[in-house]
């Protein structure tokens, strides 16, 4: 048999932001792949110099910016048909009124639609990988993710317990949601070229047994992979915690003494947290996905520069499209520096523009979503031996013309129209701004009649506003 010749690619003529230990910038820089991993990165002439004659491309980049994928550590793809449903009601409304019927409505086709069009969102917006909060068909988000050519981290939604849930998932025990998760690690996991990986998942403390919990726990250690659970999102959470599980604060002081603070937990929002559990958080190496959008919307304000100075990896998540609308991380990365800018007025009677400064924010996209995802050996950066997952941000554009300080346009003025080009694990995925493996034109057409059928299943009625005519 033949052996597959190699291919080897040279980007050159960029602004490379590596985001490497040394946060290096290569003003004039050029970048080699070689199949689905990086050889060499450089100034543009040493790459050329070294790597001409063996490239089967050549890509000058006309001084537009290379970046490392950006990574969404919290989104819901099965939610991306229920964009638009949930806007402008009360928390109760958002949960039983509109998601719950929603989502236990779904089927596998409806699942594997949704994740399509979330998908084609998160290649705009410059996205490689993903970490999934909880769906509910992890085979149709596998079948999208496939095809997409995105990274995952695919996570079926998990509740053992609580009020109000509906027939289909009051049914199962706890023993179901163990096996069937072990069913689909089996079957997904590692799939798709390495880029599919499955996880465990937690919805919330709320509609978890302490034996779901443990359960978890240890499968996910015995399996080497990670936890991705709502924690500490409301107030309410907290003080039912306090009264039902004998601890005197909430969610994250009983993980920590239930022992589920490792470094495999991947905890959402982590809102309501007090400053020994931000402790906690730090010891245990847990990562948290801070999600500013939803946050503003739904939770509160979340102590994210008490967590970083205390050393807590945090990363950003868009949450899903009924929380946030907007599945972009370039607008996560904005808002992120802006909110705790402002939330420090409750510190010191001021804002402080100093607080989360662009250079963290972009950290907190790339190389922090790589250890949150459990990931950053091989993605999160532009080094050699890692995975090519990168981003093309062309700043020629209205939105960030001119450019004097790189990295502060990319956090403060870049936007999803800015992003030009994607590429992960060696393959285009988006070029000039044209998803490559499916029609978007298609997808979007499928998916706006997939979502009024099954929100006609679901029974879900959005009242008009205005004087509709
Ligand atoms: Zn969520």
């Amino acid at each position: 048999m033949e052996a597959k010749a190699n291919s080897v690619v040279v980007v050159h003529n960029t602004t490379i932001v590596t985001m490497d230990a040394d946060s290096r910038v290569f003003q004039n820089g050029g970048i080699v792949i070689e199949d689905d991993k990086i050889i060499a990165i450089g100034h543009s002439s040493s790459v050329l110099h070294h790597f001409s004659a063996l490239a089967h491309q050549i890509i000058d980049l006309n001084a537009q910016i290379l970046l490392p994928g950006l990574i969404n550590t919290h989104v819901h793809t099965s939610q991306h048909l229920a964009r638009g449903i949930a806007d402008d009601v009360d928390l109760l409304t958002w949960l039983h009124g509109r998601i719950w019927p929603y989502e236990s409505n779904m089927t596998e086709e409806d699942s594997y639609i949704s994740t399509l069009l979330c998908g084609i969102e998160l290649i705009h917006s410059g996205v490689t990988c993903f970490a999934e909060a909880g769906g509910q068909y992890v085979s149709g988000m596998a079948k999208a993710v496939e095809l997409l050519g995105l990274r995952a981290c695919l996570t079926q939604s998990t509740m053992d317990s609580g009020e109000g849930l509906p027939e289909l998932w009051a049914a199962r025990t706890t023993a179901d949601c163990i096996q069937s998760q072990r069913e689909l690690y089996e079957k997904h996991h590692d799939t798709a070229d390495g880029r599919i990986r499955v996880w465990f998942g937690i919805r919330q403390i709320m509609n978890s047994t302490d034996r779901l919990l443990l359960e978890t726990r240890d499968a996910a250690r015995e399996l080497k992979t990670g936890i991705h659970m709502h924690v500490a999102e409301i107030p309410y959470e907290n003080q039912i915690v306090i009264e039902t599980r004998n601890v005197d604060h909430g969610t994250v002081t009983y993980l920590e003494k239930i022992g589920l603070l490792k470094n495999n937990l991947l905890a959402a929002h982590t809102v309501w947290v007090n400053n020994t559990e931000i402790a906690f958080l730090s010891k245990a190496g847990v990562k948290v996905s801070h999600c500013p959008a939803a946050a503003m919307r739904m939770l509160g304000f979340a102590p994210i520069r008490e967590m970083h100075d205390a050393g807590v990896c945090v990363s950003l998540g868009t949450d899903g499209a009924p929380s946030n609308n907007r599945m972009t991380i370039v607008d996560e990365m904005y808002l992120a520096s802006l909110i705790n800018k402002g939330r420090e007025v409750y510190a010191t009677g001021t804002t402080d523009p100093t607080a989360l400064p662009a250079e963290t924010v972009l950290k907190m996209a790339t190389v922090n979503g790589a250890k949150s995802v459990l990931w950053d050996d091989e993605i999160g950066s532009l080094e050699v031996g890692k995975k090519a997952d990168m981003v093309v941000v062309n700043p020629s554009h209205w939105s960030m013309v001119p450019v004097h300080d790189c990295i502060s346009s990319l956090v403060y003025c870049m936007r999803t129209e800015n992003v030009v080009s994607v590429m992960c694990n060696g393959k285009w995925i988006m070029k000039d701004k044209k998803i490559l493996n499916v029609n978007e034109e298609e997808v979007i057409s499928v998916a706006k009649l997939a979502s009024m059928e099954l929100l006609k299943r679901a029974g879900i009625q959005i009242p008009n506003r205005m004087n509709i005519l």
